[in-house]
């Protein structure tokens, strides 16, 4: 084992408070969220139970060291559907994001936060001023 995984194999959480595992060595039962998801799973209400630990140069957050939160299956739930009344209710919802409260029409985007407009309506207020 080179030093760095040494470093990340922690399964008993002595060192990081979490069963911690360096890359690709974690336990089968070990999950990502994407993972789950991508199995039809959610992790059901428990906390995270693992973690993967592995240097990067891509990130240089926290010494360049990223996680990756492991769930265990054995706990994870199947995927809720949504009703058709909350389809409904976020159908609505993001139309409210995409109506623009001045001229009225659903412009096809969800209006920028900093305007409350939609981009014409916008740019009618700049020219204008
Ligand atoms: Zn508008």
């Amino acid at each position: 084992m080179s030093r760095i995984r040494a470093l990340f194999w922690d399964p008993a959480g002595e060192r990081y408070g979490i069963p911690t595992y360096p890359w690709k060595m974690a336990p089968p039962h070990l999950l990502t969220l994407r993972q789950l998801t991508a199995g039809g799973l959610r992790p059901g209400g428990q906390g995270v139970q693992a973690q993967v630990l592995w240097r990067s140069r891509r990130y240089r957050t926290r010494g360049g060291v990223r996680a990756a939160y492991l769930y265990d299956v054995r706990f994870a739930l199947p995927k809720r559907t949504p009703t058709t009344a909350q389809c409904a209710a976020l159908a609505k919802a993001n139309a409210a994001r995409r109506t623009c409260p001045v001229c009225e029409r659903d412009v096809g985007y969800v209006l920028p936060r900093h305007l409350g407009t939609c981009l014409d309506c916008a740019e009618a207020v700049a020219a204008a001023a």
